[in-house]
């Protein structure tokens, strides 16, 4: 297949965003695979910043950044997204090109934990205005369970009302295929 699949197509514009030695955010640390990714992409002089509410996904995170030397650049935050303005310190506000949101819920773990659209919505929000010009936000959007066809058209209302003047918002989809498999909504500040 010489198309993109989701993972791929979400690497590929967040290399495009993000330099060596940048600040990027990952507001969904999971099992820690984009929190490695986004670490190698900024690399020793770069800085991560990570959240996730579960105890369990910050160890698995932490245990992974540590088999490859990277812990030193990430900063991760037990807490939700929800509260990033906050926790992310403001000298890099209007500095960070790049973040990804992996929404739902932690593969093999407890699933009534996964996000949510309100507070989904308000770290975008939140990540719009910290972003530097021309940084990307990638939203991995899982919508093969209902609370996740849920989160993902409050998503879809939320980003299709953002500004032209503020954001270009891209939808990426295959759209013939079962079991609703992931797509990507990803927003370029202008
Ligand atoms: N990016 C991860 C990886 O590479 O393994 C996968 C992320 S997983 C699909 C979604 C994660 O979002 C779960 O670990 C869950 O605990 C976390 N989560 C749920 N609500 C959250 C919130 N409000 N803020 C931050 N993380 C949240």
């Amino acid at each position: 297949m010489k198309m993109d699949k989701i993972l791929p197509f979400t690497k590929n514009l967040l290399k495009k965003a993000v330099k060596s030695g940048e600040i990027v955010v990952d507001a969904t640390v999971g099992n820690g695979h984009d929190t490695l990714f986004l670490a190698e992409l900024v690399g020793e002089s770069g800085r991560v910043f990570g959240f996730d509410v579960q105890e369990q996904a910050i160890s698995a995170t932490k245990e992974r950044l540590s088999q490859y030397g990277y812990l030193e650049r990430v900063t991760i935050f037990h807490t939700g997204h929800e509260q990033l303005e906050k926790m992310i310190p403001s000298e890099y506000h209007g500095k960070i090109t790049g973040a990804v949101f992996n929404l739902g819920y932690l593969p093999n773990s407890d699933k009534s934990i996964f996000t949510r659209p309100e507070s989904t919505i308000s770290a975008v929000e939140q990540m719009i205005s910290v972003l530097a010009p021309e940084g990307i936000i990638v939203l991995v959007i899982y919508h093969g369970f209902p609370e996740g066809a849920v989160e993902r058209d409050a998503l879809l209302s939320y980003c299709q009302q953002i500004d032209q003047k503020t954001a270009h918002v891209l939808k990426y989809q295959y759209i013939n295929q079962q079991n609703n498999p992931p797509f990507i909504i990803a927003i370029e500040k202008i």
